[in-house]
């Protein structure tokens, strides 16, 4: 299965794997690495930021819901 750097193109290889449960079973699961491991750590910053950026918006959405909240609550 062909699965390239979003990157640089090269094949990704597998990275680490660890076991994790998804109910009764337990699944294996693979991240898998660019070979070039200077261009991995950048896409793992740009992943980071995604992340940080979507925890904000989720994090703001939540302050907004409860600020209305708060504003029905007093009125
Ligand atoms: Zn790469």
């Amino acid at each position: 299965m062909s699965n390239p750097c979003v990157k640089c193109g090269k094949q990704r290889i597998d990275g680490k794997t660890w076991v994790g449960k998804m109910g009764v079973s337990s699944i294996t699961y693979t991240k898998t690495v660019c070979p070039d491991s200077e261009c991995q750590k950048i896409v793992d910053k740009g992943i980071a930021e995604r992340k940080a950026k979507t925890e904000a918006m989720l994090k703001a959405k939540a302050e907004a819901k409860q600020a209305r909240a708060k504003l029905l609550a007093a009125s």
